[in-house]
């Protein structure tokens, strides 16, 4: 079956993010668990493996996977926690959050993207997985307080809506700065409920959170 294609560059990929430091063994099972090509379109399959942020179509990208293991790192995703993702993309990280967590609620933009997505996990009998075609930088506040929150686009600060939704002992992180260059910013939110913020990695790029708490929509783009 193709899932199983491209094993030996799987492992090389492992190693290329253990290297940048990300030792954790679960979170470096994940990558070898799940078959990352199976979300990319046919186009980019031979490079799946590579440390790369890959074109998804729709000007979009797939995330470089070493960010994303940071990310869970970070995230510190667990079995009993429910997951808010914005920017469900390729589907690819949306999968290895539901592997880690109880539920994880993922909302996209790009209908065809979510489409596309659904279709991957489906194949892969991913169950615990609920998508959402809108804008995710308001949440999705039915499903809320979540107890950790993944944002993948680069918002110009931190949306007040998505802080709202964090559960007490809850975690949020997201790149804000500018469209060329973010700093990664984790929110924290404690049992008492106070919120705190910190920087959690200097420099990334990340393609455009769009919508109301993010970068306004030019009119007339799709
Ligand atoms: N983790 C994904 C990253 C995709 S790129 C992957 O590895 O495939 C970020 C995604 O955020 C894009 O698909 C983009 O369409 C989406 N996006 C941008 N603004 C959004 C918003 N306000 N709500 C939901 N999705 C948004």
């Amino acid at each position: 079956m193709s899932a199983y294609r491209f094993v030996g560059a799987r492992r090389r990929l492992i190693e290329t993010i253990r290297a940048q430091g990300i030792e954790d063994l679960e979170i470096l099972r994940l990558f070898d668990d799940i078959p990352r090509h199976l979300f990319l379109p046919e186009g980019v399959w031979n490079r799946a493996y590579q440390d790369h942020p890959l074109p998804i179509g729709y000007g979009q990208t797939a995330s470089q996977p070493s960010l994303q293991a940071l990310f869970l790192q970070v995230l510190r995703p667990g079995p009993d926690d429910q997951v808010l993702e914005i920017g469900t993309g390729s589907g690819f990280y949306t999968a290895l959050l539901a592997a880690s967590a109880g539920r994880v609620y993922s909302v996209e933009r790009i209908r065809e993207l979510s489409i596309r997505a659904r279709r991957a996990l489906d194949d892969l009998e991913i169950r615990n997985v609920a998508l959402l075609v809108g804008d995710g930088s308001i949440g999705w506040r039915k499903y809320a307080p979540f107890h950790v929150i993944s944002v993948a686009a680069a918002s110009p600060g931190v949306p007040s809506a998505l802080v709202d939704q964090l559960a007490a002992g809850g975690r949020l992180l997201l790149p804000v700065g500018t469209l060329e260059e973010q700093e990664l910013v984790l929110v924290t939110r404690n049992q008492t409920g106070e919120v705190r913020e910190e920087r959690a990695l200097d420099r990334c790029t990340f393609v455009p959170l769009l919508g109301q708490y993010g970068w306004k929509e030019e009119p007339g783009e799709e």
